[in-house]
């Protein structure tokens, strides 16, 4: 499946939401989860395959010219206008999704498969909790604006610094807290210290914690050791992981989730 870019905003200095028609766009088939990625294809420079792009068109492709997948959150699917959108962490030159997103034209192509996802707010709790950094701003914007007008909502969110905020939209009550990843460092703490300060309101809650690796394990590990909470239940991902491609950090994921279990 495949879709072409048709406009792009600007969301934060390095936020970009791009809003794809088109293509096969008439063949996505919606998920109900708020948290519902697509896992996308991104062409290295150089390559000579072109979307849309079949199995055996890759065959006799170089390695460093095929296609590589990534994994993106759907922030909206209007299936009215078919229009898909999602947004980009713009974080450099480093890597090939944020680069295509950053680059990216009216006209350009996108091809991917899904989507898949597995979270969705619970009607049964009192309130919610999200935390997570920009990567993960298209499914807590996408859960925030799921819920219902008497719904209650506690949001962490770590960005660069001041003015990388955005506009989360919802009906519901939402408490939000802007953190500020003012280094790169391995102190992951900027969260934690955030949550641990905060009294939550009282009452069952479901949990949403996506985004670097280790920010989600510092969070995971202040939500179970510190407050002693119940995690079965949890939704907890860490998409991507400092100084790690994709490939390299999916290499090792399986071992990292399983040395914090
Ligand atoms: C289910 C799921 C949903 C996701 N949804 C989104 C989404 O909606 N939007 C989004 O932007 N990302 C999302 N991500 C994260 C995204 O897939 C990764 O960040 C991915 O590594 C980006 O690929 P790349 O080719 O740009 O960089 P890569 O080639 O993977 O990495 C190159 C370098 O950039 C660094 N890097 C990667 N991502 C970031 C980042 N966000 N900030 C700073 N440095 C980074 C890496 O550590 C590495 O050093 C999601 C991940 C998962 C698993």
């Amino acid at each position: 499946m495949y879709g072409e870019v048709h406009h792009i905003e600007k969301l934060s200095p390095d936020l970009l939401r791009v809003v794809l028609a088109g293509g096969t766009l008439d063949q996505f088939e919606d998920s109900t989860a708020t948290d519902a990625y697509i896992n996308a294809r991104f062409l290295p420079a150089g390559s000579p395959v072109k979307v849309p792009f079949a199995p055996a068109d890759l065959e006799g492709v170089a390695d460093e010219l095929r296609p590589r997948p990534r994994r993106f959150t759907i922030r909206d699917w209007d299936a009215d206008q078919q229009l898909l959108t999602i947004d980009f962490v713009a974080h450099g030159d480093a890597g090939y999704a944020g680069r295509w997103a950053s680059q990216a034209q009216p006209g350009d192509r996108l091809q991917f498969e899904g989507p898949s996802g597995s979270y969705r707010p619970s009607a049964d709790v009192d309130w919610h909790l999200y935390v997570g950094d920009e990567s993960a701003l298209g499914a807590i914007g996408s859960s925030l604006q799921a819920l219902a007008a008497d719904a209650r909502a506690v949001v962490f969110v770590i960005v660069e610094k001041p003015g990388y905020e955005i506009n989360l939209p919802s009906v519901a009550e939402v408490e939000t807290h802007w953190l500020y990843r003012e280094q790169w460092d391995d102190s992951d703490n900027e969260l934690v210290d955030a949550i641990a300060t905060t009294e939550f309101p009282g009452g069952t809650f479901d949990i949403f914690v996506h985004g670097e690796a280790g920010e989600v394990r510092a969070v995971r590990q202040h939500l179970a050791v510190d407050r002693g909470v119940d995690l079965s239940g949890a939704s907890i991902s860490p998409y991507w992981r400092r100084r790690h491609t994709d490939e390299q950090w999916r290499k090792v994921k399986r071992q990292w989730m399983a040395n914090q279990a």
